[in-house]
């Protein structure tokens, strides 16, 4: 796999293969989204602009007042990593099928200003892209790999959409039920998220997730630990953090 700073050279081959890993879902990544001034005119397009300046402005709130976007940031830069918001994030126009994606050639995060309109939703995308950054910092992970992709979606999906990461933000572990009904949801997620940037079949999504599961989803990092009803775990997890340097 490429090098984190994108200063690889990909062979006509590999250019080939890029849509088969969910590249073309972001135009501007290659070079195929451009405005002409006659549709600007028309006023079908080059509101791109103010698009692009209202995601900039979510994002940067984000980073101000996001305590998961902080976590993240923090857990980052503690395994050397550290984000530049100007380096590693960027808004643009994306396909319409799209709210967000991790580009690891580039080691960018892309928020679709055309598709993620409002801070809630860019904080999760923030979120999630961040895990798989964080894996690919940590674990010299693999995109193209099938099952690699399926563990940090498996990672993605545990700490961030199934409310792992929020409930121990709100210090809410009187959760009942919370490990079947959370392994179920982080399962059903991590597939779609995998088909959303995969061309393959939902049963070879569903296998990949399934031969990973375990091992991915008792991996906690960068949070340390699971939130147990009536514990403590969740206040002890979000204390500690400052501890690391996480918040
Ligand atoms: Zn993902």
């Amino acid at each position: 796999m490429s090098s984190k700073d994108g200063e690889n050279v990909k062979s006509e081959e590999e250019e080939g293969q890029d849509s088969k890993w969910g590249y073309d879902l972001f135009p501007e990544r290659r070079g195929k989204f451009s405005t002409s001034w006659s549709r600007v005119f028309m006023g079908f397009e080059g509101k791109e602009d103010m698009d692009k300046m209202k995601c900039e402005r979510n994002v940067y709130k984000c980073f101000k007042t996001s305590k998961l976007v902080q976590i993240m940031l923090g857990a980052l830069k503690a395994s050397g990593c550290e984000v530049d918001l100007r380096r590693h994030i960027v808004c643009e126009v994306c396909d319409s099928s799209v709210s967000g994606g991790y580009d690891p050639v580039l080691n960018q995060i892309v928020v679709c200003q055309n598709n993620s309109r409002s801070e809630g939703i860019v904080q999760g995308i923030l979120t999630h892209e961040m895990i798989h950054m964080f894996d690919y910092c940590r674990n010299n992970l693999d995109f193209k790999n099938l099952d690699h992709l399926a563990c940090t979606e498996i990672r993605a999906a545990n700490l961030t959409h199934c409310g792992f990461l929020s409930a121990i933000l709100q210090g809410d572990a009187s959760l009942t039920n919370f490990k079947n009904r959370h392994q179920e949801c982080v399962k059903s997620k991590a597939i779609q998220s995998v088909l959303a940037v995969r061309t393959v079949t939902r049963e070879e999504a569903k296998a990949a997730v399934d031969r990973v599961f375990t091992r991915c989803y008792r991996d906690l990092e960068p949070i340390g630990r699971r939130v147990k009803p009536n514990s403590t775990d969740a206040k002890r997890a979000h204390a500690e953090g400052f501890l690391y340097g996480y918040v």
